[in-house]
């Protein structure tokens, strides 16, 4: 018997992991301090130093900001390296890769993939049903594979679309579609799962996938996974 549906498209943050709430301005302060030498928590370190740090990571926050919203407003893409760029970040600095490091350890935690996910991906794919990951995300597709491979699930997708790498962020129209011809199936039989308000999803139906379904958080996602 045919089913209706060929694929289903997964959104990344609070749908593939589990919802959590991000101290957002903390994931710049631990990136600022350790541009500047400061060990997170040291005791032997000058309030001068500090502010400096932490002025640093205000500015990087604000970027990020301005980044999200016109992503919400204008449907825009945006990747870590050309905000960190903005900010004024210099990423030749020998201390930029333990930045990064901190940083990406600070949002570790928060990268699990939800135990359910596998049994879910394999129930799909022994219907015959392709599985799609589209994230809005500052991160890079290389980092993003390396968490589903981390946590064993990478065998099962079939095609994944990271906005930092697209010109848009979902949910315009061509987002979507970009997953479907990756997926190499018609929008029209494809479902996408995902964590965003009732608002957004009413771009959806703009010929992008044909159904969706969303659980509706009660705040804010997660700054660099939505
Ligand atoms: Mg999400």
């Amino acid at each position: 018997m045919s089913h209706p549906v060929d694929a289903v498209v997964f959104d990344w943050g609070g749908t593939l992991t589990p919802w959590h709430e991000v101290d957002l301005p903390e994931q710049w302060r631990v990136f600022a301090r350790e541009v500047h030498g400061i060990r997170v928590d040291s005791p032997d370190v000058s309030q001068a130093d500090l502010d400096e740090a932490h002025r640093l990571a205000d500015r990087i926050l604000e970027v990020e900001s301005a980044a999200w919203t016109r992503g919400r407003d204008e449907h825009t893409s945006a990747a870590l390296s050309d905000i960190l760029e903005a900010a004024g970040i210099d990423a030749a600095h020998d201390r930029h890769h333990l930045a990064l490091a901190a940083y990406r350890g600070f949002w570790e935690p928060h990268t699990h993939t939800d135990p359910q996910v596998r049994p879910l991906w394999e129930g799909l794919r022994a219907r015959g049903i392709k599985v799609g990951v589209l994230s809005n995300t500052i991160w890079s597709r290389e980092y993003h594979r390396g968490i589903f491979e981390r946590d064993g699930v990478l065998d099962l997708v079939d095609a994944d679309l990271y906005s930092s790498e697209l010109d848009h962020v979902k949910p315009h129209p061509e987002a979507f579609r970009a997953i479907c011809r990756e997926l190499d199936v018609d929008p029209r039989r494809s479902v996408y799962v995902g964590t965003a308000s009732s608002r957004t999803y009413t771009a959806r139906s703009r010929s992008a996938c044909a159904r969706s379904g969303s659980r509706t958080p009660t705040s804010r996602p997660t700054s660099g996974s939505r």
